[in-house]
This record gives C-alpha cells, structure tokens and sequence, in this order.
C-alpha cells in the first residue's frame, strides 16, 4: 500500500500536477487494481488434504504429514504477522497523507480567500469546516468543485484555464519562481514542499513593501525560517504563521479602512457644522469690523493648520487626532465669535429699544412744546379780543418792513385809526357792547385789506395797518376804503342801532426816516389832524 502511495505521490510530481481531492482520486483510480487486491478479502485456505481425501472416513495422517503441516502453519503464521505490520505501516501512511491533505488544503485555502468577494469567501469557509471536520472525500470534491467553478466563472476569459490555481488577481508574481528547484540542494526536498515554499516565498516577496510598516522583524525572520526548511512539515508551519502575519496586515488594513470612512465622516460633519456655524455668523456679524478680524484671523490659522496636517501627518490616526484638535479650536473660536455677535446684538437691541423709546418720548414732548409755544405766541404776538396781531407784533413787523425797505428799497405805507367817541359808546351801551363793536369793526376792515396787509390792535380802540410794497395814494386809497365801510356799517346792539366812525392817519415811509417810530408819529399826526377836522376822514402826512 505504501508502494502506491509513493508511486502516486512521484507520479502527481513527475506530472507537475497539484496536490488536489481529484487528482490524488484519479491517480488513485490507475492503482484500482492493486489496491482492490489488496484491500479485497485473503481467499479461503484450501481444505486440508486428509479433508477432501476423507471426507466421510478420515484417515489419520501420517507422522511427515504431521510435520508438513506444522511446518506450513509456522509459515502461515509468520505471514500473517508479516502481513500485519505491513498494514500498521499503511494506516501510518494513510494518516500522514491525510494529513498532509488536511494541511496543505486549509493552507491553501487561508491564502485563496478575497474578503471582497463574499460569495467566494462563502464557498471557501464551506471547504475549510468539511476539511477541518474530515467529513467524507466525496463532500470535500464537490465542494472543491463548486468553488473552482466559481472562481472560473468570476475570473476573466483571458484568465480562464482548467487547471487549478491559487486565488489572486494579480498572478504575474506566480510566473517569478523564487528558488531554483534545479539547484542540488532543493533537489533533496519534496516536490510539493518546494512549490509550497516557493508560493509563500513569493507572498513574503509581496509582502516586503508594506512589511517595514507592519512588522519587519517578524518578516526577515520568516523569510530566513522558510529558505531553511527542509521538509514539507516545516514549510507548512512557517506558512501558517505567514498566513497569520499577513492576515493580520489585512485585518490591520481593514481596521485603517473602516477608520479613514469613519474620519471621512467625522470630518464631512465636522465640515457641515462649520459651514453652518459659519452662514450663521455672515448674517448676523455686519459690525464689530475689530473682533471681525480677529475671529478671520484666528479661522484663517486653524484652516492653515489642517492643510498642514496632511502635508506632515504620518499616519492616519495622526492626521486624524490633529484635524480634530484644529476642528474643535476652529468650533471653539466660531462659538465664542457667535456668543459675542449674540451679546452685542442683544446689547444693541437693547440700546435700540432705549433710543425708540427717547424718540417716541421727544416726539411726545415736542409735539407738547409746540402747543405750548402756539399758545405762547398767541399769548405774545396776538390780541385776546379781536384775534389779530398785537401791539409787539406789530413792532417786529414793521421793524422787518424797515429792514427790507432799507436794504432793497421797498416802500411800505402806515394807517393808523382810532374808533371816534368811543368812550362815549362804552357809556351809553356798557363795556360789552364796546368789546361786540371793536370786534365787528375788525371783522369788516379785514375785508377791505389784503392777505399780505398786516392789521394790528396797537392799543385801547386804536389800530394799524402796514400795507407793504404800497405808496402813500394807495394807502389813501385803502384807508377811505376802510373809513366808508365802518360808517356805512350799522352796529346793533340789543336792538339798537349805534352809530360807529373812525378818523385815519396815512403815511409812507421816507429815506430820512431815521426808525418806524418816525413812521408812526407822522401817521399818528395825520390821525390826531382828522380828529381834530371833525372825525370820520383820512388825513395824510
Ligand atoms: P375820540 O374821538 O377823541 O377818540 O374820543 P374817545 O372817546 O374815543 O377818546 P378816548 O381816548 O378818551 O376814549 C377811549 C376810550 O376807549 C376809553 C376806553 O374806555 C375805551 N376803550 C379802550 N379800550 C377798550 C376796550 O378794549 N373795550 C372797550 N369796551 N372800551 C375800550
Ligand atoms: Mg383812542
Ligand atoms: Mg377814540
């Protein structure tokens, strides 16, 4: 048995054909023959001699007969033993093959694995259990079969090929032989240990570039232990532990993975607050050009230190801790920056609300001073009585007429006019009735006038009127006017009719009028000359 096995064993080798469940079967398969000769039951022994010869009469047999069959047991027995150990020797083998099988089958498929591709990944764990568990040969081949199926169909027509090979997108390293099978010294070694040790020389290859970062002790010390192996047991474990070590690279390189998309999405969050904070501050900051800058100074550095980050940081984890550190100072100054924008809107709010309030008080209190002051105008520039200018209004204004006449030349005239005998009309008719008459007496001569006329109470029942832009024949004129409208008036008081005149005195301003007290005096002079003529005319001077 052991003979087949090691025929079938050069034969795979001699083949160049892996170590696979249907190669060792079909190689098995050309043995069939031999192996079903030994396997099969031994024939029977054949019956004694004396037996056939004396079926029904045995026949004692015969001292030499005696001694030939002891002698022929002895041989037998010593066959049997032999035959024996040769058996324990075969189930050795077996065990051994099995496993190597074992071995070598779950080596190769921790190497097959792609952790993309989670249906081959499927399939492959599939295998491993049915190997780890050394269930039966013909569930291991149809699983192997539907995993090499699979990684047919997923690779690309170029790649496609029947014959088996390891999992890798990239094999143009397979086609690289690291050690020289032909070199005498590989020569001594197993076929398979040295296309076994040959695959993870190549893996240690692949793995060198990334090695300095991960573990580079660890790598020149597996690279030394598997040039040194001399066996295939040795080349296993040091594979196994390459398995490990590259495993544990992967894993380490998944974890980085997961870790980057996780910064990723730290910093798009971290990014999206900023911004946020950021549109925040633009609406609300439209003063404080001072902590304006400095807030803009202060983003500036930090956005100024993440750009550097990436330029000097290292490692992931690095780059990562430090674009943290600036995204929270960077939120921390954005939040300080809002807290003040908050306190000074609210202060100026404030300040706001005062000054409205001032205003709608100022507004309250000027609306209060303006009354006050139309009162108080009327109060100082018009006559209770009759409602028309006073005697101080009537001393601004003519003084204004003197200014202007003086500066551009404009004329003006003065009527003065005292109501005639009116102190005998308080007598007769009483004081109110003296109050009814100035007062119609006003009311007429404001129709006898013009808008722009200035007619005043200068005192007691003597009145005045600056007629500006007019000579002394106008005021003339406007004074008979006025005259015949009084006498052609009929005053009634309870029924009564009173009898009113009034006697004028007209003038017009002249050059040598040194001030409008001269004006006054010469009217007042022609007044007191038409009271003196008989009342009830206009005199002129
Ligand atoms: P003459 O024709 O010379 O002017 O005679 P007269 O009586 O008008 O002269 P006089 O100046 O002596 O009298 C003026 C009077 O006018 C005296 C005063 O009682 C009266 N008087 C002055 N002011 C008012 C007033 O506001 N109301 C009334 N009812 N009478 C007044
Ligand atoms: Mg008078
Ligand atoms: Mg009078």
């Amino acid at each position: 048995m052991s003979v087949i096995m090691i025929d079938v064993l050069k034969a795979l080798s001699a083949a160049r054909q892996p170590l696979t469940p249907a190669s060792l079967q079909k190689a098995f398969s050309e043995k069939a023959a031999l192996l079903e000769l030994l396997t099969s039951p031994a024939p029977p022994p054949p019956p004694p001699k004396w037996s056939h010869q004396h079926e029904k009469t045995p026949v004692a047999p015969t001292p030499g007969e005696v001694e030939s069959l002891r002698a022929d047991l002895l041989d037998k027995e010593e066959a049997e033993k032999r035959l024996l150990r040769q058996a324990a020797g075969l189930d050795a083998e077996i065990a051994r093959t099995r496993y190597f099988y074992k071995r070598a089958m779950l080596t190769l498929l921790a190497l097959a694995g792609d952790p993309r591709n989670e249906h081959l990944m499927g399939e492959i764990e599939e295998l491993r259990q049915l190997v780890s568990a050394e269930a039966d040969v013909e569930n291991q081949f149809q699983c192997l079969q539907r995993l090499k199926d699979r990684v047919l169909k997923e690779a690309s027509p170029e790649q496609r090929t029947d014959a088996p090979r390891l999992w890798d997108q990239d094999e143009q390293w397979l086609q690289t032989p690291v050690l020289d099978i032909q070199s005498p010294e590989i020569k001594r070694e197993q076929p398979y240990a040295i296309l076994v040790k040959n695959a993870f020389l190549k893996i240690l290859n692949q793995f060198e570039l990334v090695s300095e970062q991960s573990d580079p002790e660890r790598y020149l010390d597996l690279r030394k232990r598997l040039t040194e192996c001399q066996d295939f047991d040795a080349v296993i474990t040091v594979g196994e532990e390459i398995v490990g070590l590259v495993r544990s690279y992967m894993g380490r390189v998944v974890r980085e993975q997961d870790q980057v998309a996780s910064f990723a999405r730290e910093v798009g969050k971290n990014l999206l607050d900023v911004e946020k904070h950021l549109m925040t501050y633009l609406q609300s900051a439209e003063d404080g050009q001072q902590a304006n800058a400095e807030f803009h100074q202060a983003l500036g550095g930090q956005m100024e230190g993440i750009r550097e980050s990436f330029v000097i940081g290292q490692s992931v984890n690095e780059i990562k801790g430090f674009v943290f550190a600036k995204l929270a100072v960077i939120r921390n100054v954005i939040d300080n920056k809002a807290r003040e924008d908050d306190v000074r809107y609210k202060k100026a709010c404030a300040e706001i609300e005062d000054l409205q309030q001032n205003l709608r008080s100022m507004k309250k209190e000027m609306g209060q001073a303006r009354e006050r002051n139309r009162s108080l105008e009327r109060e100082v520039l018009l006559d209770s009585l009759t409602g028309i200018h006073n005697r101080r209004a009537y001393e601004q204004h003519i003084m204004e007429e003197m200014q202007r006449f003086r500066r551009y030349q404009q004329t003006f005239s003065l009527i003065l006019f005292d109501v005639d005998r009116f102190k005998d009309l308080n007598d007769r008719f009483g004081h109110r009735a003296g109050d009814k008459c100035l007062k119609e007496i006003i009311n007429r001569i404001k129709l006898c006038i013009r808008t722009t006329d200035f007619l005043s109470r200068y005192g007691g029942e003597e009145f005045a009127i600056i007629l500006p832009g007019t000579h002394r024949d106008g005021a003339c004129i406007v004074a008979e006017k006025v005259r015949r409208a009084i006498e052609m008036t009929r005053f009634y008081f309870q029924n009564q009719a009173i009898p009113v005149t009034i006697s004028l005195g007209v003038t017009e301003v002249k050059e040598a009028d040194p001030e409008p007290e001269t004006v006054f005096a010469r009217a007042d002079d022609a007044m007191y000359r038409a009271k003196r003529e008989g009342r009830n005319r206009v005199c002129t001077l």
